[in-house]
């Protein structure tokens, strides 16, 4: 029987295969790559791409591959040269938003298309369908790609479009992880969320919910929990660990959020496994049956247990998928010339921690994209160098009695001090060695957060003693800025 704390282990909320202690992947056996000199084999620039050759295919339309035709067209490389191959029926849009605003109650002014496609979330211009086709970018809508042929450099989609490609990005992203259907997975009321449509549904199913039943305590589960309370809706979140983003979090951190979360109506239920979803008399989902065997009535079931990354097609043509995603390297070139893997897809050198990860993050998709088109299209070789970021936001709609907003940056290992009372600023510093390795700040100041990466890309000695005996949050960060200064004299 799957419970849900094995679907836990596997992973959930926004990176993939960590260790228990820390937030990343952990190291695999890096293979050695041996790039030979890449050269496309196959070019062509038709504008109108009625020879059906593509000079440069991105699978996927998400975060990445919107960054990624950013990116071109910076290069005046786009204009009939690029073509974009997606699942979904719209141009890449900023995914992150599907959890927050887009769940906002319908009279807060919920976000919706074309309000969040890429770039806004970076302050990029806003890419409609028409930034698409005035930019000379052919977009294949509604149909994914299923199969590859390497040798002949040709793509197959669902429809039976035959794309030859001269180099091709792979930017399938991750699909969600689901409960099987066996024990209710499917039932109708049972909700997963990736992409608009899946929001979509949700939001229909809400508008008639009285009991929310969240399963997940990562960053869907903490968002979907927030939102349901927007819509003032019975919620429970129950999750198999002892506390919130069990990844990231201290005990001591998630206890506060949770306070927070009970004070806003949320019951939690914690350490508990589910056995099975059972359907009502009209098939609709009715209640959770956990496995001490109580039982919890829901009418609206949304399961946030994580993602799995979408290497179906590329599995088994010669691709080095071993690590869980496509592995790449440092220039998001894999081990097939003239194939390229960006955002959650890619198994990519962590160089700042010498480990090869896979970053389910939209600060990844990003960079990444930009970072590997650049290489592509440029003679630029230096190698990506990601500092980990991650952040969420909550309890945003109007009229919301907190807002609530964290950003973590760095590697959350070793032991950590926490400063401040969550009224509402609190921080989190992880120090490894007498060195600062991660800090997470909520409610700061736009000065302090930018402090942030800087202290975890630099990782100052710091001591430990006086930053605990800190008496705010402010100070806490001085004392970190003043190590850093310290660091950067030397
Ligand atoms: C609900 C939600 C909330 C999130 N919140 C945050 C957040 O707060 N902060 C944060 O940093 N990150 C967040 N993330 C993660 C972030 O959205 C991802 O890291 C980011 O979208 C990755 O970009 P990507 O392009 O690699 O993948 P995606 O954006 O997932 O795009 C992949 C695209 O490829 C398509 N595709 C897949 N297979 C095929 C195929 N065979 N053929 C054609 N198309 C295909 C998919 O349909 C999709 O359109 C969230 C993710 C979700 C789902």
């Amino acid at each position: 029987m799957a419970t849900l704390s094995n679907s836990l282990h596997l992973n959930h909320g926004l990176s993939l295969g960590c260790r228990q202690s820390s937030f990343l992947s952990p190291p695999t056996a890096s293979t050695s790559f041996g790039f030979t000199s890449f050269r496309r084999r196959f070019v062509s620039a038709s504008a109108s791409f009625d020879n059906d050759n593509r000079e440069y295919v991105i699978v996927g339309g998400g975060n990445a591959a919107g960054y990624a035709a950013r990116s071109f067209v910076e290069h005046g490389m786009a204009d009939g040269r690029l073509c974009i191959v997606t699942k979904e029926p719209h141009a890449p849009y900023e995914r992150p938003a599907l959890t927050k605003a887009y769940l906002f109650p319908l009279d807060k002014k919920p976000a919706r298309l074309p309000g969040f496609h890429t770039c806004v979330g970076s302050g990029g211009e806003r890419q409609t369908p028409d930034w698409y086709k005035e930019k000379g970018i052919e977009m294949i809508y509604e149909d994914p790609v299923t199969s590859i042929d390497i040798e002949k450099q040709t793509l197959t989609t669902n429809s039976g479009k035959l794309l030859k490609y001269g180099s091709l990005i792979v930017a399938t992203g991750c699909t969600t992880s689901r409960f099987p259907e066996k024990i209710g997975g499917n039932l109708p009321g049972v909700h997963y969320i990736r992409d608009i449509a899946d929001a979509d549904s949700l939001i229909s199913s809400l508008e008639k919910a009285k009991k929310v039943v969240v399963i997940g305590g990562g960053y869907i589960g903490m968002e979907v929990a927030a939102a349901a309370v927007g819509w003032k809706l019975d919620t429970t979140i129950i999750f198999p660990e002892n506390h919130l983003l069990q990844r990231l979090f201290t005990p001591s951190l998630a206890r506060r959020y949770e306070e927070l979360y009970k004070e806003n109506g949320v019951k939690f239920l914690t350490g508990v496994s589910i056995k099975n979803l059972e359907a009502g008399p009209d098939g609709h989902v009715a209640a959770l049956k956990l496995e001490d065997g109580s039982t919890i009535e829901a009418d609206t079931v949304v399961v946030g247990i994580g993602a799995k990354p979408a290497v179906s097609p590329f599995e088994h043509v010669g691709l080095n998928t071993t690590v869980g995603g496509i592995q790449v390297d440092g220039l998001f070139r894999t081990n097939i010339p003239g194939i390229f893997a960006i955002g959650d897809v890619a198994a990519f050198p962590l160089k700042i921690y010498d480990r090869i990860a896979r970053v389910e993050h939209v600060d990844h998709a990003r960079r990444s994209a930009q970072h590997c088109v650049k290489a592509l299209l440029s003679a630029q070789t230096h190698t990506y160098d990601y500092l980990p970021y991650f952040y969420s936001r909550v309890f945003e709609y109007e009229g919301s009695p907190r807002k609530v907003w964290w950003q973590f940056f760095g590697d959350n290992v070793g032991e950590t001090v926490e400063i401040g009372n969550f009224d509402p600023k609190i921080a989190t510093f992880w120090i490894d060695s007498g060195k600062l390795k991660g800090v997470l700040l909520e409610s700061g100041s736009a000065e302090e957060f930018q402090l942030l990466p800087a202290l975890a890309r630099s990782q100052p000695s710091i001591d430990k003693t006086k930053l605990q005996k800190a008496s705010s949050v402010e100070e806490a960060l001085e004392i970190a800025k003043a190590a850093l200064q310290v660091k950067q004299a030397v």
